[in-house]
């Protein structure tokens, strides 16, 4: 496939403000895109090299980009910047910027004719693959040459897949909907897609042995070891005594709620492999982990799914999030790792000696993790209590709390309490301390657009304008915007922090209403997690929008808390969840 009937396609999805019209778009692309180029297509599309767990990086940021296309165009370095900040981005600036190219740079990367997918994709693996001394420059010849090789259209892509900032706006479930109208006659079918989707995290991989094999191979795809599962995610409630209502069991599992990382281990005898929330390799992260699972899991394969937290022996205290974070770091890793040692909480069990447990009851798998799990303080499953008793929960949480840990997650202990990988369903219930306090509810929203900062805050945003995710209709809707929790700090960072992900207009999957029209729009990219007083209906902002009475869903006074880095935006609190809360507030 040439690389320009690609680039056509994402410009027309850039412009498009119709979530349908996008996935008829990439429908069209997908059904002509051949079978040995499927999965570069799919990962172009998200704005990505090859699947996230893979953990290739072309280690190309804004410096390595402004020099090639500054190579390439046969300028200087100065009016690539010049041009990237007036433009607001390095792709526009490498579609202005034409002019010769020193000789021999096509010996980077020769190509014969126009470009293809095909090309595209060796020219990054070339860029990826380089490392060690001189790969710098190295990495900006190869780019270089490809910018050479390209039409202006096509600069614009190869820039910002360089970088990591697509901006398209397309997110897994649209792909995987354009697939099902593609190959299966309609989105509707896309539920088979989803499931092999949620157990391989590799949507090329499952567009691939659609074209290759149809459905049947479709259904036939398995766990795999090394390649990870989508977590299973958990729901929230407004008040604790709806817990038993909701979760639809009698009989309740209470876990501890711990404040680290979440981290999938696949062990394959000696071979073990840790993934974060966000499926990235996090193995090279917690050389301590590896060894207590090496050591302690008895079983020649197995996949566990738990929490990394920092504990500090000596007083036998869980550390907050944060101090596991500073162990997040390329060098030192070791030396780190002895000075703020991690302890792994595991809460389950997704498939051992060959055989997948995700389709058994949450009893079951709890029962064969004891099994396999020898006992050890850096490594065990998650202390938990099993009840049909609302007071004993309370109890329960209670005494977590006074422990240092962050709350609870209640698990259903049903026949059909299956590990439903990817999602959010009510058989996991989490229950935090803060849910106690006046000031009740923190959302982890994605931000979608900006205002202009003005006096104090000119020169950077004033606030934020943020979503939750509507997971039945894929979309982002508004709920509030924020201004307010910032420190100074962050408040200068936020240009640099969002830059990657603005965009010049509203993208199809952004719901709002016109009072909420920002200043600025960004491509759902980064979440942060919200602190607000309650959920009011309004007609500015489009969470749960009915439209008949004109309104949705607002967070009434909304305060920075966090990034929340390890999250994608799918991952965000969901319209649904919002709508919970309110319904609760209201009733309560
Ligand atoms: P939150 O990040 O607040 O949405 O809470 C869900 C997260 O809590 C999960 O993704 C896990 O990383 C974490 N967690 C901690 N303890 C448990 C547990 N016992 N069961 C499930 N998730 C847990």
């Amino acid at each position: 496939m040439k690389f320009a009937t690609l680039t056509s396609c994402f410009r027309r999805l850039e412009v498009t403000s119709s979530q349908n019209e996008m996935i008829a778009l990439l429908a069209r692309l997908l059904a002509g895109t051949p079978p040995d180029e499927i999965e570069t297509v799919c990962y172009f599309t998200l704005g990505e090299i090859g699947p996230e767990y893979s953990g290739v990086a072309l280690g190309v940021g804004d410096r390595t980009a402004a020099a090639a296309i500054a190579l390439a165009a046969g300028t200087d370095l100065a009016s690539v910047e010049t041009a990237a900040r007036e433009l607001g981005d390095y792709g526009d600036a490498a579609v202005r910027l034409a002019g010769r190219p020193p000789e021999g740079i096509a010996e980077a990367f020769p190509a014969a004719g126009p470009l293809t997918v095909t090309d595209v994709h060796r020219g990054f693996a070339e860029i990826a693959r380089t490392s060690g001394p001189g790969s710098a420059d190295r990495k900006t010849r190869v780019l270089a040459a490809m910018l050479a090789a390209a039409t202006p259209p096509e600069r614009r892509y190869l820039v910002r897949l360089a970088t990591g900032e697509m901006r398209l706006g397309v997110g897994d479930m649209t792909l995987l909907d354009a697939l099902a109208e593609a190959f299966l006659g309609a989105k509707a079918e896309r539920p088979p897609l989803e499931h092999a989707y949620n157990i391989s995290s590799d949507i090329g991989f499952v567009a691939r042995t659609l074209l290759e094999s149809g459905l049947p191979g479709v259904l036939a795809i398995s766990i795999t070891l090394h390649r990870p599962i989508r977590p299973m995610l958990t729901q929230r409630v407004s008040r604790i005594s709806e817990i038993p209502e909701r979760i639809g069991s009698r009989v309740i599992a209470v876990e501890e709620k711990y404040d680290g990382e979440r981290v999938q281990a696949h062990k394959d005898g000696d071979d073990v492999t840790l993934f974060s929330r966000r499926l990235t390799d996090v193995t090279h992260q917690y050389p301590d982990i590896v060894r207590h699972v090496r050591r302690c899991v008895m079983a020649d394969t197995a996949i566990l799914d738990g929490e990394a937290v920092a504990f500090d022996h000596a007083t036998g205290t869980y550390q907050p999030f944060q101090t596991l974070m500073r162990r997040r770091r390329k060098h030192r890793v070791r030396e780190v790792a002895g000075e703020i040692p991690a302890t792994y909480r595991v809460f389950d069990l997704l498939y051992v000696n060959g055989e997948s447990y995700l389709r058994r009851s949450y009893p079951d798998r709890r029962a064969r993790l004891e099994e396999v799990l020898g006992r050890d303080e850096r490594i065990s499953p998650a202390g938990r209590t099993v009840t049909e008793d609302l007071d004993e929960i309370s109890e329960f949480y209670l005494a977590c709390i006074e422990r240092g840990l962050e709350g609870i997650v209640c698990k259903s202990c049903a026949e059909d309490s299956f590990y439903r990988a990817g999602a959010r369903e009510w058989q996991w219930i989490k229950w935090k301390s803060d849910y106690g306090t006046e000031l009740a509810d923190t959302l982890d929203l994605v931000v979608v657009g900006a205002n202009a900062g003005r006096g104090k805050r000119a020169g950077t945003y004033g606030s934020v304008l943020c979503a939750a995710y509507n997971h039945e209709e894929d979309v982002f809707q508004t709920v509030c915007g924020i201004g307010t929790g910032f420190s100074d700090a962050d408040l200068a960072d936020l240009p640099r922090r969002l830059a990657g992900a603005r965009v010049d207009r509203q993208p199809a999957r952004v719901a709002v209403t016109p009072q909420a029209v920002p200043d600025f729009w960004f491509a759902p990219a980064q979440v942060v997690e919200v602190l607000g007083l309650e959920i009011t209906e309004s007609p500015v902002h489009t969470c749960n929008w009915d439209p008949e009475r004109q309104r949705g869903l607002a967070l009434r006074f909304p305060r920075f808390v966090r990034w929340r880095d390890e999250k994608r935006p799918e991952q965000a609190t969901t319209a649904a969840e919002v709508a919970a809360m309110f319904r609760r507030r209201r009733e309560g």
